[in-house]
């Protein structure tokens, strides 16, 4: 039996059973992270080294720059359109260097969506040798919850889908992450990962709440009715240069008119209780990136929001 005094699963059986039924994927290609981060930092750890690209869109998640220099690659940056993923920009900035392209759909922090159909127009335009890494961290709150990423991944030589606990599933503190590929890949990650990467309990925590589908599905439906309503408040801001873009994941990139309204709004934000991500680094200083949570949390957020707009404008046409 497992207690706190002997060593987890090194090969998170249950867990891997647990989801390779959910999923309909054979156990064996799977392997689990302690958090997708770190099946994200061993897929560039496997596949590039020294010399080599690893290659992601512009606005991708902040761990893929650090995954590539960690190994001493070079992070190459694609442009996107309309901040999303542009498909033609990844392809025409592969090199005879790149190794790994990552990508996150939907992705984060702008929460932007390709259809499955342009990631196989991707994975069809890449070299067979070169690792597409299809970050599903937000997988759960899509209509056909990525089914055809997983199905690509059971199909293909390159490619590799990561999955996390941390989003839908609420359990970001126990680091749980998965990955599934072909069996060269998973055996790749398998040999250089921590032998007890998961722990005992964090193993358990993640089978009881896969076992728990009504919990994701309520989440799934709450976050898209409440993010929506969220967004129709943003677009009422227009008048004060306001907009979101179109977001498929669990936060909505919320635009500001420039870098210092965003911070005041940040500031406004964190003055009533909340936290939202400004990322000035990553080109987007002026916007802020904010989380949908329950329903009052985002009356109170969207508050803050419009008094601060509406006190500038008060404050202006006093002058
Ligand atoms: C949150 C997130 C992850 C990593 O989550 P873990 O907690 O490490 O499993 C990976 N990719 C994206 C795009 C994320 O937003």
């Amino acid at each position: 039996a497992q207690t706190p005094a002997t060593y987890p699963d090194p090969d998170s059986i249950a867990l891997r059973t647990a989801l390779g039924e959910m999923h309909g994927i054979d156990a064996a290609s799977i392997v689990c992270g302690t958090g997708s981060d770190e099946l994200l930092n061993l897929a560039a750890q496997a596949f590039a080294g020294a010399g080599d690209e690893v290659l992601m869109p512009r606005f991708s998640f902040s761990v893929y720059p650090i995954a590539a220099l960690r190994v001493g690659a070079a992070p190459v940056e694609a442009e996107t359109r309309e901040y999303g993923a542009d498909v033609d920009a990844l392809l025409a900035a592969v090199t005879d260097r790149t190794r790994v392209v990552f990508i996150a759909n939907p992705n984060n922090p702008t929460g932007t969506y390709l259809p499955h159909e342009e990631i196989a127009r991707l994975h069809a335009g890449l070299p067979g040798d070169v690792l597409l890494v299809l970050d599903q961290a937000y997988a759960e709150y899509l209509p056909d919850d990525g089914a055809p990423g997983l199905a690509m991944a059971g199909k293909a030589d390159n490619v590799l889908v990561t999955r996390t606990f941390s989003k839908i599933y609420g359990l970001a503190s126990a680091r749980v992450g998965w990955a599934t590929g072909a069996r060269h890949l998973i055996d790749a990650l398998n040999r250089i990962r921590g032998p007890f990467n998961v722990t005992g309990a964090s193993q358990a925590g993640a089978v009881a709440a896969l076992a728990d589908q009504d919990f994701v599905k309520c989440s799934r439906e709450e976050n898209a009715r409440v993010r929506q309503a969220f967004v129709m408040r943003m677009m009422q801001l227009g008048n004060h240069g306001v907009s979101t873009v179109p977001s498929e994941a669990n936060f909505v990139l919320v635009r500001f008119p420039d870098q210092p309204t965003a911070e005041r709004v940040r500031d406004a934000i964190a003055q009533a209780g909340y936290a939202v991500r400004h990322l000035p680094g990553q080109g987007l200083g002026e916007a802020l990136r904010i989380t949908i949570g329950r329903e009052d949390d985002m009356k109170k957020v969207g508050d803050a929001i419009e008094a601060e707009l509406a006190g500038r404008a008060v404050s202006r046409s006093a002058r």
